[in-house]
């Protein structure tokens, strides 16, 4: 506790250093988490009492904290995760801050809302409007306002009238909890003995000790059932659960699913809130209301006090790493927040990423196995079609025997998805009379065609033009051409070969959240026969009727120089072609590929994910690749190509010698240009057990600094290459 007079270290959410000095003010007591607004020159800022300040020494011109916001103190935990995210990231502690404070409004004291109640005085005047609602008031609690007139039926005169006829009397309530606590014994799923061993593993590590389990089953094995187990065991418990997803704003089974589960909704935490929703699930996680929260990767960053279990569903998904702002991945920062609340952690996932499944052989996580599909599912066939020899006409996408089970599915009555994971019509245009290019004026990347909203658009910078007409290098008219397929030219293709079926597109770029969410929906209802999509489609998601998988290019992501793209391809080949027959329809699914030899696609059609982790695992150890080594990424940018290359050339030589400590580049990146940036890399690689965030601050500490309009990224355990 500090009072007046003291001097005290405030974090405030600026992208600052460290904490800065403040006096305590009289009347005001402050701890170290409490939340407190302070001048930050002209202004006021939102900022945390960190503790004593370094160094104590009292200046005449040191400023007061100007308020303090009636919530509970920030646990330890949390600042310790800010400073650990920070340190590791080379963040600023204040940027990092600023994501827990994401929600000012939460701090302010929730508004009350209006109620009635019932004097127990009759009306001299009884209307059947005004006999609902004082049947819906049976005894004497309040209403609040908006339940009472739901409940009644009535407008809101009828309640003003009971009032002046003395009647009804309105006072203002405390508003009501934002979700209510869910209840672990609402309807807990009678677990098949393989889900009760794996649900008894979870449990077996110690719910008061930091421990992580590695949940690695089939997909369809029932993985959400064995977790939501493990949530209400942290319930009962008294503590609090945070489930994360990869992509919450779309998945509403899953809310559902957890509905059912346990008797209420859970709080969620996306980008698709209101700051008013959110300002209420923020101040309920921090006082204790909220117990179970559902959400995206920056829910890791909110205010748990008694957090007990973080599950982490898919764990292997790219959604989880932050690239912009302050880099992170959230499950590496998951595990070291349980670490620091003595949390259990679940990382779910029937493709692994290779860091896990490494620590779950090591021993360091508990490895439990669903090897199952639940009740009488089973796993989909999977087939190569080897597109040199048996691929589809030119100018077509689906191979003929591809088509032919499509067919026979939909002549059964079941669902059969299309999959490509490229957006748009055509990856690239081009005129065929002078050979011109469309490409973006500030990236170096093609413009891609959606011929559905008419545009051209680059997917770095989101420009856009609407589609020429004639060519714009030689004037040229219709001399424009798509080349590639997109996922637009496959519907294209799919309707005219499958004309009767009732066919539905599914891509971020056919709507919003929550239209794909109401698609969604009707395809799980079983209102569409072919689904025609991207990523979006692989996702998590369970359509009972759907027994045929098509892949069209199977060999898409493997085109990258990237260490993770063997993986990447087994886990969403995997994930796509484990829509098939998730109940009890046999499924199957089909890998278009011009290299059915590849250990991926090997490893796919044998079902050996052994044999494909324990290969991969091996090239990582022999490569020092992580998990066997760090990486981090600096990528220099700016709007002179010859600025990013001399900086960073100048960089690299400022390196300090480190044993162990590989630098690799200078080099353009990938993506050489972005939003009219040059863009250049290089890549420090050391051994697993060296300090590699520490190495870069002290080497970009002691080199020169960016000027002009240079910029300096950096990526720790960076999992994209472009
Ligand atoms: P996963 O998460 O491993 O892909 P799910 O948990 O989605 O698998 O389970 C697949 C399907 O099987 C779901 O429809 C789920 O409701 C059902 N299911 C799995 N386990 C059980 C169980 N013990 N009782 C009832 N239904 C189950
Ligand atoms: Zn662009």
């Amino acid at each position: 506790m500090y009072g007046p007079g003291d001097i005290v270290a405030v974090m405030v959410g600026v992208a600052v250093e460290g904490p800065y000095s403040y006096r305590v003010p009289a009347n005001m007591s402050v701890t170290r988490g409490t939340v407190v607004g302070v001048p930050l020159g002209p202004r006021l800022t939102l900022g945390v009492v960190w503790g004593k300040p370094n160094d104590e020494i009292g200046h005449n011109r040191m400023r007061n904290i100007d308020f303090s916001f009636d919530v509970p103190p920030l646990s330890e935990e949390l600042l310790r995760l800010v400073e650990w995210v920070a340190r590791y990231t080379l963040a600023a502690p204040g940027q990092v801050l600023r994501g827990v404070l994401r929600s000012p409004e939460a701090l302010d004291a929730p508004k009350p809302v209006v109620a009635y109640r019932r004097t127990g005085m009759e009306p001299e005047k009884l209307t059947p409007a005004r006999l609902r609602v004082l049947d819906t008031l049976t005894d004497d609690m309040p209403w609040p306002k908006a339940a009472l007139v739901g409940a009644s039926g009535v407008s809101t005169s009828v309640l003003d009238g009971l009032e002046r006829a003395g009647a009804l009397e309105k006072l203002e309530i405390p508003a009501p909890p934002v979700v209510f606590p869910p209840d672990p014994d609402a309807a807990p799923s009678a677990l098949n003995p393989e889900q009760q061993a794996a649900l008894d593993r979870i449990l077996g590590l110690d719910p008061k000790r930091f421990g992580v389990a590695l949940l690695d089953g089939v997909t369809g094995g029932g993985k959400t059932e064995v977790f939501f187990e493990a949530v209400a065991d942290t319930l009962r418990a008294g503590r609090q659960a945070l489930i994360l997803l990869p992509e919450i704003a779309l998945t509403n089974t899953f809310i559902d699913r957890f509905t059912r589960r346990f008797g209420t909704k859970p709080a969620e935490w996306h980008s698709d809130m209101t700051p008013v929703q959110r300002a209420k699930v923020w101040r309920g996680v921090l006082d204790g209301t909220v117990r179970a929260v559902v959400g995206a990767r920056s829910a890791l960053f909110l205010p748990f006090r008694e957090l007990g279990l973080l599950v982490l569903d898919e764990e292997h998904d790219g959604a989880y790493k932050q690239s912009e702002g302050f880099t992170y991945h959230a499950r590496d920062m998951a595990i070291v927040r349980a670490q620091f609340s003595e949390a259990r952690v679940v990382l779910s996932s029937a493709t692994p990423s290779v860091e896990s499944r490494n620590n779950a052989n090591t021993g360091r996580y508990a490895h439990v196995r669903l090897e199952s599909r639940f009740a009488e599912a089973a796993m989909p066939d999977i087939t190569a079609l080897d597109m040199r020899t048996d691929g589809p006409e030119k100018g077509s996408w689906i191979a003929p025997s591809l088509a032919r089970e499509v067919f026979a599915a939909l002549d059964r009555g079941e669902q059969a998805l299309l999959f490509l994971n490229r957006r748009g019509y055509a990856p690239l245009t081009l005129c065929n009379a002078c050979g011109h290019q469309y490409k973006c004026p500030d990236c170096s990347a093609w413009m891609v065609e959606h011929r559905f909203r008419g545009v051209l658009m680059c997917h770095h910078c989101g420009h856009e033009t609407r589609t020429p007409k004639h060519c714009g290098e030689c004037g040229e008219v219709d001399s424009l051409v798509p080349v590639g397929p997109g996922i637009e030219r496959v519907a294209e293709e799919a309707a005219i070969r499958f004309p009767d079926a009732r066919r539905v597109l599914l891509s971020t770029d056919m709507g919003s959240h929550a239209q794909l969410r109401e698609r969604f929906a009707e395809v799980e209802r079983g209102e569409y026969d072919l689904i025609i999509g991207t990523q979006l489609v692989s996702k998590g998601h369970h359509f009972e009727k759907l027994s045929v998988v098509g892949v069209l290019d199977a060999d898409l992501g493997l085109a990258h120089g990237d260490p993770r793209a063997a993986e990447r391809t087994f886990q969403i080949l995997t994930q796509v072609a484990g829509r098939a027959g998730r109940a009890s329809r046999h499924g199957k699914a089909f890998l278009q590929t011009y290299h059915p030899d590849h250990p991926v696609m090997k490893a796919m059609v044998s079902g050996d994910r052994e044999a494909f982790y324990a290969q991969e695992i091996l090239a990582r150890k022999a490569g020092g690749m992580p998990p066997f080594g760090r990486l981090a990424a600096l990528i220099v940018s700016a709007s002179v190509h010859d600025h990013a290359i001399n900086f960073s050339r100048t960089l690299l030589s400022a390196a300090p010698m480190a044993d162990g400590v590989k630098l690799l580049g200078p080099a353009d990146a990938p993506v050489s240009m972005i939003r009219g940036r040059y863009r250049v890399r290089l890549l420090a690689q050391s051994a697993r057990d060296f300090d590699l965030s520490g190495y870069v601050r002290f080497w970009l500490s002691s080199a020169e600094k960016p000027k002009g309009d240079l910029k300096i990224q950096i990526d720790i355990d960076p999992m994209s290459f472009m």
